[in-house]
């Protein structure tokens, strides 16, 4: 077999130290890989390039399609983005994958069961950077859930616990009250799951399962969850499951994945050979399973976990009654080569199974879709929200007919209360009298006079039936027709 190319950034701070380390460990442990540098970061900012990255460097990502990254010191100030934020987009690496494991007793923690993978949804959710102020008082974020990036991060969740041995996957979302977006997340969940019937599937409901896994996380398995969850979560995770140095983490997408520590650049420690390049090791062992290598990846792990075992330790992991030998960067390097071939007597090595195809969505099946109403936006005053309907009950016309105003969510018109607390921001539902289907024309029709009437309407989002199923929300305190 030739060897694979890839694409290798060395970073700031610690970078270049643990990125030697880990190219050492490859290396000798037997990975078949045909490296190529680039540079990222700091020196890249200061050449001119926003994102910290050199514009011919995205010839070696595209040819290569793997990427082991290490840290870089992100620049204060504005006018730069973030590096990983722009790979991320540019690259469509939808899942984020963060392994959690707890490495006792030969490392100190508070959960010494813990073993937990998160997979993140990359690309969607409250992330996809759609935001708007509509009012003086009102500011919106459009969270956006579809059914083809859900079904890759489910289906990819539940190939990666096949592949490395894992037992559960358990989904997180908050579809009791957002029942649109995180009930599809579920909803879909819940399909791919039946594709899956040697694994077990479960949910839970994302406030209580974070509770759950800040305090008992030998529970979980494999977590799949949305964007902004799983950025939470996955922070929770490393947080409690010991040393920063130790994770690592990957971005895959189907023109390229990356692969790198979660621990940033260590400007503290950069220069004095100390770091621990684990979190490093544990990214490029994702990558060599990624490009099919598993077998030099399981053996290297193998060495790894039996060097902790052994208790030669860098500074950051090193205590009292675990530690036999605290070495610096290359000294844990070549213990693990030392190792290599040896397997650990207490902790787990992955299974790292076959490698497998970034999951492509099924094609959405054909549906029938009826337009039965529209909400309509007004940017007014604080006021009686009966005066605003009786406006509005002017405007209606025949084919469209106001049925209720709600602010904030709240239902205000009809038979409001006094209590509620109104913004200047009205969503005014208008529905066909019989529920039957009805044409945008009509809605291009109320619009012009709701504006001839004299309000500002400041956004529309039109009422949909697919397959005569309701596709919104109702109103709280609305009743379904
Ligand atoms: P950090 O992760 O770099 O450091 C936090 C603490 O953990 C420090 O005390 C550090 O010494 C220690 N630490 C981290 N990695 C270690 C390792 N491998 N071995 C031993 N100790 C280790 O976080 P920070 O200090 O908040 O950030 C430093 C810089 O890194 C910032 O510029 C930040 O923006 C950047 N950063 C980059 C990435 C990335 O490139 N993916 C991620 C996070 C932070």
């Amino acid at each position: 077999m030739s060897d694979v190319p890839i694409t290798v950034a060395h970073g700031d701070g610690i970078g270049p130290e643990i990125m030697d380390a880990v190219l050492f460990m490859l290396r000798e442990g037997g990975a078949r890989l045909a490296p190529e540098t680039i540079q990222i970061g700091q020196a890249c900012y200061e050449a001119g390039h926003p994102a910290g990255i050199a514009p011919e460097s995205w010839e070696s990502l595209r040819r290569t399609r793997v990427f082991l990254k290490s840290p870089i010191t992100t620049p204060q100030g504005g006018g730069f983005k973030s590096l990983n934020v722009t790979i991320r987009k540019t690259l469509a690496l939808f899942a984020n994958v963060r392994p959690n494991v707890a490495y006792a007793p030969f490392v100190e923690t508070k959960h010494p069961d813990m073993d937990v993978t998160i997979v993140r949804e990359n690309e969607e959710d409250l992330y996809a950077g759609i935001e708007h102020q509509q009012t003086p008082q009102v500011v919106q974020c459009l969270k956006l859930i579809t059914r083809p990036g859900t079904e890759r991060i489910c289906r990819y969740a539940f190939e990666y616990a096949r592949a490395n041995g894992r037992k559960r996957v358990t989904c997180m979302s908050k579809d009791n009250i957002m029942k649109y977006t995180d009930g599809l997340f579920h909803g879909v969940f819940d399909e791919i799951a039946a594709d899956y019937p040697d694994i077990e599937a479960d949910h839970k409901i994302i406030d209580i399962g974070t509770a759950l896994l800040a305090d008992q996380p030998e529970r979980f398995d494999v977590i799949v969850t949305t964007n902004l969850y799983g950025d939470i979560l996955s922070d929770v995770a490393a947080q409690i499951a010991g040393s920063v140095g130790m994770n690592g983490s990957s971005n895959i997408g189907e023109a390229c994945a990356m692969f790198e520590a979660i621990h940033g650049s260590a400007p503290d420690i950069a220069g004095q050979g100390i770091a621990n390049p684990s979190g490093l090791l544990y990214g490029a062992l994702m990558m060599l399973q990624h490009i099919g290598q598993g077998d030099v990846a399981k053996t290297l792990h193998g060495a790894w976990l039996k060097t902790l075992e052994d208790g030669i330790h860098t500074g950051d992991i090193a205590s009292e009654g675990h530690t036999k030998e605290k070495v610096g960067t290359r000294g844990f390097a070549e213990a693990v080569v030392a190792r290599l071939g040896q397997e650990p007597s207490t902790l787990r090595v992955p299974a790292y199974g076959k490698s497998f195809p970034v999951p492509q969505p099924k094609p959405t099946p054909e549906v029938k879709k009826d337009l039965v109403g529209v909400d309509v936006f007004i940017d007014w005053k604080p006021g009686a929200p009966d005066d605003l309907g009786g406006q509005l009950q002017k405007l209606q016309g025949e084919a469209l007919e106001l049925v209720m105003i709600t602010n904030r969510g709240v239902k205000v018109w009809p038979d409001g209360l006094p209590e509620t607390f109104c913004t200047d921001h009205w969503r005014c539902r208008f529905q066909t009298p019989d529920g039957k289907p009805t044409r945008n024309g009509e809605i291009i029709a109320l619009l012009q006079r709701i504006e001839d009437g004299g309000l500002d309407f400041i956004k529309t989002e039109h009422l949909y039936e697919f397959d005569g199923k309701r596709g919104y929300s109702l109103g709280q305190g609305q009743r379904a027709k």
